[in-house]
């Protein structure tokens, strides 16, 4: 079941993988209603509503056979692990569930070998399925215990959190981390599936909310001014309301579902362009501009003793990495100015007490470092961000210092 890696991208951004669903979105791809296997292996994502209690006859659509185990974290499993079975089965295919705790620490070895273990009781062969219910811990776990499994298994992602939606369960990185740092043991393994009900973030709380909508922002930026403008506007609206916890994502297809459903593919169709043109991130490849931002977020995490939550992180390092495009010229100031109004009205913090000295002895232990030199990926303009080396230390010290203030 070796599948052609190349030709393994996400292709296919889908809005609402019901039959009865209403004219695909315009994103610059095939909708879901496209055919799939025409589409020289590219795996679908399918975004929308309702969409796990139709999970059977949706794998079962792209050829997917043998028997499945799911694989939830104990937060989501409680929530929707038996209607994912149940939905499954009822496609006649045999599943199984496996729970996995909640929250970053199960990305180890040890919670690997159990994955192995449980897929060895349950006699888990090679053309049978794993799939990932859960946030990107889930998914990057599980996904390498799929890459892993008998040198690879079939991989359906179905991501619960925002995070998972927009960024995690998509671009084809599993992984687990280790004592020495994080995501460090990992394998390029692609789905060949994601299916994320928006329904589902009806239950993720509000502050996992505004850790996907920092990656979200981070895709505005790198795609341009008019999703830029876009999501400022949603912002000071409904995206605001949605992101301090306002009113639950609701399960009547109402306009706010909608909504989510054309931002989360508005953020794949982002992540699936720079992702099919660099599959393995290539030293200087076009996806090294989903670093934006991550350079600083690492070294803030770091230095924060990881106190500091990854999207938070993301958040206060997409203003660094503007204010210092700003400092080196390269960047008119009201990008920093506009970032910032953004972030906040999403909740996300923009500043952050900080020493700079910890933060940038965090970064330079970053492992994009490339040749003792720091790499940072600054934006020029919306939709123009390019990636700067050599950049001197002062100047990243002047950002941190700034945002102490
Ligand atoms: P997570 O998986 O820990 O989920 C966040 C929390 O929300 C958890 O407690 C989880 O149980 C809970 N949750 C998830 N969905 C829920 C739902 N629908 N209702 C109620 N609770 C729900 O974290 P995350 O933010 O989704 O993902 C972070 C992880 O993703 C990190 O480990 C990061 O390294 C990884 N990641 C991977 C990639 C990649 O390309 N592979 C990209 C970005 C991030």
């Amino acid at each position: 079941m070796h599948r052609d890696e190349a030709a393994s991208f996400p292709a296919v951004v889908g809005v609402d993988g019901r039959a009865r669903a209403a004219p695909p979105v315009a994103v610059p791809v095939a909708s879901s209603e496209g055919p799939v296997g025409g589409l020289a292996g590219g795996y679908a994502v399918l975004v929308g509503g309702g969409l796990l209690d139709a999970l059977g006859a949706m794998v079962v659509a792209r050829g997917v056979g043998g028997r499945a185990v799911v694989v939830s974290d104990a937060h989501v499993a409680p929530l929707y692990g038996a209607r994912v079975v149940a939905a499954i089965e009822g496609a006649g295919i045999a599943a199984g569930l496996v729970v996995v705790p909640a929250g970053e620490a199960a990305k180890s070895s040890a919670e690997l070998e159990r994955l192995w273990a449980a897929f060895g009781a349950g006699g888990l062969e090679r053309g049978d399925t794993v799939v990932a219910l859960g946030g990107g811990v889930v998914t990057d776990l599980a996904g390498f215990a799929a890459a892993t499994w008998l040198r690879g298994v079939r991989l359906v992602n179905v991501p619960t959190s925002l995070l998972g939606m927009v960024d995690a369960a998509v671009g084809g990185k599993t992984g687990i981390d280790l004592a020495a740092g994080k995501n460090l043991a990992g394998a390029f393994h692609p789905p060949a599936l994601v299916v994320a009900d928006v329904v589902a973030l009806a239950t993720l709380p509000p502050a996992e909310r505004r850790e996907g909508l920092a990656e979200l922002v981070k895709a505005a930026v790198i795609d341009g001014e008019a999703m830029l403008a876009d999501l400022e506007a949603a912002a000071a609206g409904w995206l605001g309301a949605w992101a301090a916890g306002g009113r639950a994502s609701r399960t009547d297809g109402g306009r706010e579902d909608d909504a989510l459903k054309a931002w989360i593919a508005r953020a794949v169709a982002v992540k699936a362009r720079i992702v099919g043109g660099d599959l393995r991130e290539a030293r200087g490849g076009p996806r090294e501009a989903l670093n934006l931002g991550h350079t600083f977020a690492h070294g803030l995490e770091a230095a924060s003793g990881y106190a500091l939550p990854h999207g938070q992180a993301v958040a206060i390092g997409l203003v660094a990495a503007a204010r210092l495009a700003a400092d080196l010229g390269e960047a008119p100031a009201d990008l920093v100015d506009r970032l910032e109004a953004l972030l906040g009205r999403l909740g996300l913090p923009t500043r952050w007490d900080v020493d700079a000295s910890a933060v940038v002895a965090a970064m330079a232990h970053d492992k994009k470092r490339a040749g003792g030199a720091l790499r940072f990926v600054l934006p020029r303009a919306p939709g123009d961000v390019v990636v700067r080396g050599g950049v001197p230390e002062a100047a990243v010290r002047g950002v941190l210092v700034g945002d102490g203030r």
